[in-house]
């Protein structure tokens, strides 16, 4: 050992003291941490914390802020120049402005104190409790405002620092975030009489240190509290709080104390959190942050305000942006987007600005956030093909990813048809709002039923409104299902539905937590600057570098608000009428142009824009909380103005294209156009008397009834006999108690057993009332006897009983059972019931059980079908007690099933061999008046041998398509509607037949045209199995045939598959076909 180390330890010994100076004690950690609240709690030491120093000056008063007021009349919502241009009177605060949905225009003029001028930032802070827009004294939007301290403040421009007045306006929508409920329950039916009291109008001199200081604190304090506890992190967090607590103590709160204590902090959050730079390590993130403001385009509020809405959370995110240049907004539905472009143009061009320079990010590929369960096949592809055209057309790009945050279950199909959209991911979250079991997956491959899939991410923090809190990014690991396969993802941030997005105050929190991740570690690391489709892409390549993330087959069943299925009754009818309405329009519009040459023969011109005009209309319905039925009243009297607009547009087209087609109101002659792409025989009915129609492939063949076949009689008092060639039917005391197949002596209804029974439920459920019902309703049923009934209809072609049946005393339904002739082919009991509806938090259903036995029932999806238990297995079969279906239901066995059939109902069940259809709810919320008064809807029973097959498809589609009873023929006419037939392979259903969106003759411009005149067909397997059949075009002149996908971008040369070919003794031309089991197959034929 040398001689220097002896000295140096001896000399470091004599440093250690002695003796001991005083005692220590340990700390306490819990007294501590709570210790921690203090410092910025508004409570008793407010003055003494932190928040006393946020505002060091404030200025109000007319002096300050001189304000006058107009308030237009009638609840309307003028523009900024009709606003503007009214006299003004003065006002002041404390004043109250009502009633609930006005609106009230404020003249602000301000003049800054002199003793405020010093100060970096000034801010003007609003409130009086609802929402508001800032406008400059020449009409630009520049800010939103939300009240109730949510978002009061808006940064004053550097150029009002003159010491001279100034001016501006805000325009106050007397609503809240939330619309307008009285109380503290948001979906109670709102109050029309609210006043909101102006409280705050004043200016605000800002302590940038101070403000920063506060957010450094809140972190650490977060960290101190939610790290686990034995982690030295949270140790650590626990010293660097006091020791801030302490500094700011010592230093009497001044300045230079706040600036100290900013020391302290950056020893846990790191030197960069100041600026956005704190992003640029270039350390791994596991979270991707991106800003979104999930705006409900309609829900408490009515479509008019939405407009306003998205101004004003779009506004706040430009203006965020400048000063925030890690934020990227993604922002959905293109309705939202067009809505802007229309009513604020310049704020428009400022948003394509912005999505030029990739800050302002559309996303989504669909025209609103719509709900999946409801909307038809096609009208999920309109969806599409309505938003991604908007986005294609106004910015020139087209989304990657289908962005559905909130909606109540997600159709089977839609990984197909995202695929065919140009779109191979998903973002949702909903899912885990289940209430019965816990979804497994927060990223995986989700599979259609054709076997397509996207990539599917549910973000771990388990919101689309997430406060970028230090808990959300700390549950994006500890919540994450998919750690084993990958363990990035998605926070979703910022105030939704007129909180206008993301904050500041989020930005800087999220600073703060890259810092600690940085800094101390633990905490997920979290990036900004990215978008959804980069965290998308970066998953992609490692799917494709072999990562294999888990699959989900089939619909992804939504374990709650299993009432929107049904709520809102006439609303549904409406989009089914609709979707119905807009297949023929576009069927025979298409006809038309085909007849004139496209426009070579006659004036007649495919009427695009109004097709277009029916579509967005459809399609706004069909929002998350429009079509489900969870919206407030107003909104479905704006629906139903819409509907009756769509409604009378449709006729108008229909009657146009068939003028053109040469039927002619004038003629003597009658007939009925079958619009559908198969032979039909039914009797129809007309008033009287009922007519036969055969309408084989020439389609348009109408003959007077000769079929005498169907008897009725009464054969004991209250028990009728019904009889045609296919069934016998016992009615007795108002329900079915036989039904029995002729020809196979096979009875259909269990011994003791009610078909077409009505039954009544208590329906409350937990608490989102037009949203759910709970499994418990099951064990409230209680069956409705009939009053009366009795024989309505002796006709030879239909004869019917009609069945009285009381409710309440205020409720009643009429029920027609009615057994048509069978004319050919299969027949099915059809049931017509009028209910007079006036009932509190009761649900209405049919029965029919069945003498069949499965375990599994199918029901009709969009271009397919869903297989659901019929038992009660396991919690997750029993989670599906209601499901959503479309036109049928069915149960079948190998050899014999059942079909129920329905006109615009989509709530079913099946348990055991009781089939039930859902016909009528009763919430109180947030519609008072929800489904109350008088509803029609026809229903049926459709008896089929052999199990499920294009039969019931077939029917089911038959009765929502009814022939078209028209005047005079034209034999060219004849000809052309016989065009499109599939042959050889039933199970293939032609869906829609339109013209090409960018057609030179129909394109409107939006997007590039194309040269020459196509038609589009879409055809889809329907019922799972691949097929080879023929698409016949009998003797148009299609040249050439291409494969294209929901867009109508080419995909496939198919032009050698034309052939010739025959639909019975004609001879014509067609293309031979292949489908995928459950395939949707668009074509286009160019002429
Ligand atoms: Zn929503």
């Amino acid at each position: 050992m040398g001689g220097d180390t002896y000295h140096k330890m001896a000399s470091l010994n004599q440093e250690y003291p002695t003796f001991a100076e005083h005692p220590t004690g340990k700390q306490i950690t819990k007294i501590h941490l709570d210790r921690l609240r203090q410092f910025t709690d508004g409570g008793q030491y407010r003055q003494q914390g932190l928040l006393a120093k946020l505002y060091p000056e404030v200025a109000s008063g007319p002096d300050a802020v001189k304000l006058s007021v107009y308030s237009p009349p009638d609840l309307s919502r003028p523009t900024f120049k009709e606003a503007t241009s009214n006299t003004f009177k003065d006002t002041k605060v404390g004043e109250s402005f009502g009633p609930s949905w006005s609106t009230h225009w404020f003249k602000i003029h301000i003049t800054i104190p002199e003793r405020l001028l010093k100060y970096k930032q000034l801010e003007f802070v609003w409130d009086a409790g609802n929402e508001g827009m800032i406008w400059t004294k020449d009409g630009e939007v520049v800010h939103g405002l939300t009240g109730n301290g949510e978002r009061t403040e808006w940064i004053l421009p550097e150029e009002f620092k003159d010491g001279k007045e100034h001016m501006f306006y805000i325009e106050m929508a007397c609503n809240g975030m939330f619309g307008n409920a009285p109380g503290g329950d948001s979906i109670q039916p709102p109050d029309p009489n609210r006043y909101f009291q102006l409280h705050t109008a004043q200016i605000h001199a800002v302590n940038l240190d101070a403000r920063a200081l506060y957010f450094d604190f809140w972190e650490i304090g977060d960290a101190a509290r939610e790290f686990p506890s034995d982690s030295q992190q949270a140790h650590e967090a626990l010293q660097v709080g006091n020791r801030i607590m302490d500094t700011f103590i010592a230093g009497n709160g001044s300045d230079d104390a706040i600036r100290k204590c900013r020391e302290v902090a950056k020893e846990y959050l790191g030197k960069k959190v100041d600026s956005h730079e704190v992003y640029s390590t270039d350390k791994q993130a596991l979270v991707t942050g991106i800003g979104y403001c999930h705006i409900d385009t309609c829900w408490l509020w009515p479509f008019a305000e939405t407009k306003r809405k998205v101004a004003r959370s779009w506004s706040n995110q430009l203006d965020l942006m400048d000063r925030y240049p890690e934020l990227r907004f993604c922002c959905s539905q293109a309705q939202q987007y067009k809505w802007l472009e229309q009513n604020y143009p310049s704020l428009f061009d400022r948003v394509k600005r912005s999505i030029k320079e990739g800050k302002f990010q559309p996303i989504g590929g669909s025209w609103v956030e719509h709900d999946t369960n409801l909307p038809s096949g096609e009208s999920l592809v309109r969806q599409f093909l309505y938003g991604q055209r908007y986005f294609e057309s106004r910015f020139g790009v087209r989304c990657k990813t289908f962005w559905l945050p909130d909606t109540f279950g997600y159709s089977t199909q839609l990984p197909q048809l995202c695929r065919l959209a140009g779109m191979t991911r998903f973002l949702t979250q909903k899912l885990s709002w289940n209430n019965i079991n816990k979804f497994p997956h927060t990223t995986f491959n989700w599979v259609a039923l054709d076997n397509s899939q996207v990539i599917c991410h549910m973000p771990p923090s388990e919101t689309y409104t997430a406060e970028a809190n230090f808990g959300d990014l700390k549950r994006s690991i500890s919540q994450h299902q998919s750690l084993d396969q990958d363990h990035t993802s998605l926070l979703v941030f910022g105030k939704g539905d007129g909180g206008g997005g993301p904050t500041y105050q989020h930005l800087e929190k999220l600073r703060r937590c890259r810092g600690i991740s940085d800094t101390v570690g633990l905490l997920p690391r979290v990036k900004l600057g990215d978008s959804a489709d980069d965290f998308f892409e970066r998953l992609e390549k490692r799917v494709n570098d072999g990562l294999e993330l888990a699959t989900w087959y089939g619909e992804l069943y939504f374990e709650l608000h299993r009432g929107t299925y049904t709520t809102q009754a006439n609303n549904k009818k409406n989009n089914r009428l609709a979707e119905n309405m807009l297949r023929d329009v576009e069927y025979l519009a298409t006809m038309a142009t085909i007849k004139n040459g496209f426009g070579e023969h006659s004036a007649y011109k495919y009427p695009k824009e109004d097709i277009d005009n029916m579509w967005e209309d459809v399609l706004l319905c069909q929002f998350h909380d429009c079509l489900p039925g969870s919206s407030i009243e107003m909104c479905y009297r704006d629906s139903d103005e819409i509907y009756a607009r769509v409604f009378k547009t449709g006729e108008r087209l229909i009657s146009s294209a068939l003028e053109e087609l040469g039927f002619d109101q004038e003629s003597e002659y009658t007939v009925a156009i079958n619009t559908l792409p198969w032979a039909r025989t039914e009797v129809i009915n007309r008033p009287e008397p009922d007519l036969c129609v055969w309408n084989h492939p020439g389609r348009m063949r109408c003959i007077l009834g000769t079929h005498k076949e169907c008897t009725v009689s009464e054969t004991s008092p209250g028990v009728f006999s019904l009889k045609n060639s296919q069934y016998a039917l016992e009615i007795s005391n108002g329900a079915i108690t036989s039904l029995i197949d002729l020809d196979l002596e096979r009875e259909l209804i269990p011994k003791n057993s009610k078909a077409a029974q009505l039954v009544i439920y208590d329906d409350k459920p937990l608490y989102w009332q037009a949203w759910d019902v709970e499994v418990y309703h099951l064990r409230s049923r209680q069956e409705l006897p009939a009053s009366k009934s009795y024989i309505s209809s002796t006709n030879p072609l239909r004869v019917s009983v009609t069945i009285e049946t009381p409710i309440s005393e205020k409720s009643h339904a009429k029920t027609v059972i009615s057994l048509p002739a069978a004319a050919g082919s299969p027949s099915a009991i059809e049931i017509n019931t009028t209910v007079t509806w006036h009932e509190t938090m009761k649900f209405l259903k049919v029965e029919f059980p069945v003498d069949i036995v499965n375990t599994e029932a199918s029901y009709e999806t969009q271009f397919g079908i869903v297989r659901r238990p019929t038992h009660y297995n396991t919690s997750w079969d029993m989670a599906r007690f209601e499901v959503c279906g479309h036109k049928w239901a069915d149960l079948s066995e190998a050899t014999y099933g059942v079909s129920i059939l329905n006109d615009s109902k989509y709530g079913f069940a099946v348990a055991g061999n009781v089939m039930r259809l859902s016909l009528l709810r009763s919430p109180k919320a947030p519609d008072a008046n929800a489904d109350m008064g008088t509803h029609e809807m026809r229903y049926a029973i459709f008896p089929h041998k052999g199990g499920l097959g294009t039969p019931t498809v077939r029917k089911a589609i038959e009765f929502n398509q009814p022939v078209k009873i028209v005047k005079g023929s034209s034999e060219e006419a004849k000809a052309l509607l016989r065009s499109f037939e599939i042959l050889g392979a039933d199970n293939l259903v032609l869906d829609t037949i339109k013209r090409g969106e960018d057609d030179d003759d129909v394109s409107r411009g939006e997007i590039a045209r194309r040269t020459g005149k196509s038609v589009i067909v879409r055809i889809y397997d329907a019922l799972g199995g691949k097929a080879r059949g023929t698409l016949w075009w009998g003797k148009l002149g299609v040249k050439s045939v291409k494969r294209v996908n929901l867009l109508e971008d080419e995909l496939e040369d198919l032009s050698g598959g034309i052939g010739e070919c025959a639909l019975g003794y004609e001879k014509g031309k067609g293309l031979s076909i292949e489908v995928r089991a459950f395939e949707v197959l668009s074509l286009r034929l160019e002429f």
